[in-house]
């Protein structure tokens, strides 16, 4: 009899499974793929959405005939209830499915509530970290573009997309200067990092000397260390007592399992994301696996102010691969593959307008054997071209 096999989450790491598992076992498994969203966004772009740059309909596409083309159902709906020991899941459209084998690939809720005036809907900080709020920081730099003055981008404590953010600094950097506002926008980057480039990985190759070299480039001020206190109109107030003005700010808010996953209160950290072991099972359930930024990934060293470990679209589809392998392997009875997720090579590209930095290494996290960086503008070009590979593989279900 054929398996049941429920994904929730169609995005980087769910899509990845649930094609390569269809396309391995093919009749011998039914795969429900369970999103909110019937569309998926390449996140990568949202840098330029702010600017113009891109539109929805450049960087995103429609789920459901891609997984239909591949024999996966797809059903938008929102999990709000994930039931472990009966193996079944609920959807807010009242179906409760029934699994053998579930996937939780759902990524993160954002953390706005963590600090006061963080959530972008108060209209002080700007945020890139939905589609939604990317385009509300585009008005609010249209806005900004009028009446010029102090800009700052930063990352709050217990982030972990730094790198969006450090391409989102230099992207705006670029834009004041088309704009011919850079002498009176003076730019500063406030980060919970102990030092520029740490990046939640305790460093990154040459990624740290590259870039004080390019915020010296771009009279760029850098504040490290910075617990948040509270965003009000025109200022951060940090917890040490520093005080930063703005009159456009862009933060990077930390991130949350989310709901109906932090409900799973035996499976999860404090933060509700998914404990799993090297075969990216669950602790007490190894029919249960998880993926992407879903999962549980301790920071590899201690920070004065808490900084997490970036999971990154490469490296949410490549543990996607490694759980598919598995879910196949539990099917077919064959031996499970373990593969840390700082076991798995590094891969990514910082865009900064009209430049950037290629890195790469053969592992995620320390030790590595090496961490090679390449910047110079054939970056740029290089993400440019990537966005294009990746949405029209993509959009067939070839992950
Ligand atoms: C602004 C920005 C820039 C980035 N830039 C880069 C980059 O340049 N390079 C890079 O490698 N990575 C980048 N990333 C990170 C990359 O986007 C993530 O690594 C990737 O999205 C992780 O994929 P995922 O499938 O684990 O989670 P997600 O992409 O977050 O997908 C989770 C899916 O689960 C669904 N879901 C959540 N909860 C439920 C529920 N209860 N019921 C049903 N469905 C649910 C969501 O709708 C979503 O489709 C960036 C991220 C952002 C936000």
């Amino acid at each position: 009899m054929s398996k049941n096999v429920i994904v929730i989450g169609g995005s980087f790491a769910g899509m990845t499974a649930a094609i390569e598992i269809k396309q391995h076992l093919k009749n011998a498994v039914n795969i429900l793929v369970i999103d909110k969203r019937n569309e998926f966004i390449f996140n990568p772009s949202l840098i330029w959405v702010p600017f113009g740059l891109r539109n929805k309909k450049d960087i995103s596409f429609e789920l459901e005939p891609v997984f239909t083309s591949k024999g996966v159902n797809f059903k938008q709906a929102e999990v709000i209830r994930i039931d472990l020991e009966n193996r079944t899941v609920l959807s807010n459209d009242n179906t409760c499915e029934t699994f053998d084998y579930l996937i939780i690939a759902t990524g993160a809720k954002l953390n706005y509530d963590a600090i006061a005036g963080l959530n972008p809907k108060l209209g002080f900080a700007q945020s890139i970290f939905s589609f939604d709020d990317a385009v509300e920081a585009g008005k609010a730099f249209d806005k900004f573009v009028q009446n010029p003055g102090p800009v700052v981008i930063g990352a709050v404590q217990g982030a972990s997309c730094f790198g969006a953010a450090y391409e989102f600094l230099f992207n705006i950097v670029y834009q004041l200067k088309k704009h011919k506002i850079d002498k009176v926008a003076p730019v500063t980057f406030v980060t919970a990092e102990p030092y520029v480039a740490h990046l939640g990985l305790g460093g990154f190759g040459m990624a740290r000397q590259m870039c004080e070299f390019m915020f010296k480039q771009a009279h760029i001020k850098l504040e490290c260390d910075a617990e948040y206190k509270e965003i009000t109109a025109n200022k951060i107030e940090l917890i040490d007592g520093r005080i930063i003005p703005f009159s456009y700010a862009m933060l990077t808010p930390a991130y949350l399992g989310v709901d109906p996953v932090r409900a799973l209160t035996d499976i999860v950290d404090n933060n509700g994301f998914v404990k799993i072991n090297d075969y990216y099972q669950t602790l007490n359930y190894n029919n249960v696996f998880a993926c992407g930024v879903a999962i549980s990934l301790p920071a590899p060293q201690m920070t004065k102010v808490p900084c997490a470990v970036p999971k990154t679209g490469y490296l949410s589809e490549e543990m996607a691969k490694v759980v598919a392998h598995n879910v196949i392997a539990c099917i077919e009875n064959k031996p499970l593959k373990a593969k840390k997720p700082g076991e798995i090579d590094a891969k990514c590209i910082m865009d900064a307008g009209n430049n950037g930095i290629i890195m790469t290494s053969d592992h995620f996290l320390e030790p590595r054997q090496h961490a090679w960086l390449i910047p110079g503008p054939e970056a740029h070009y290089a993400k440019l071209a990537f966005e294009k590979y990746f949405l029209t593989t993509h959009k067939h279900g070839i992950v």
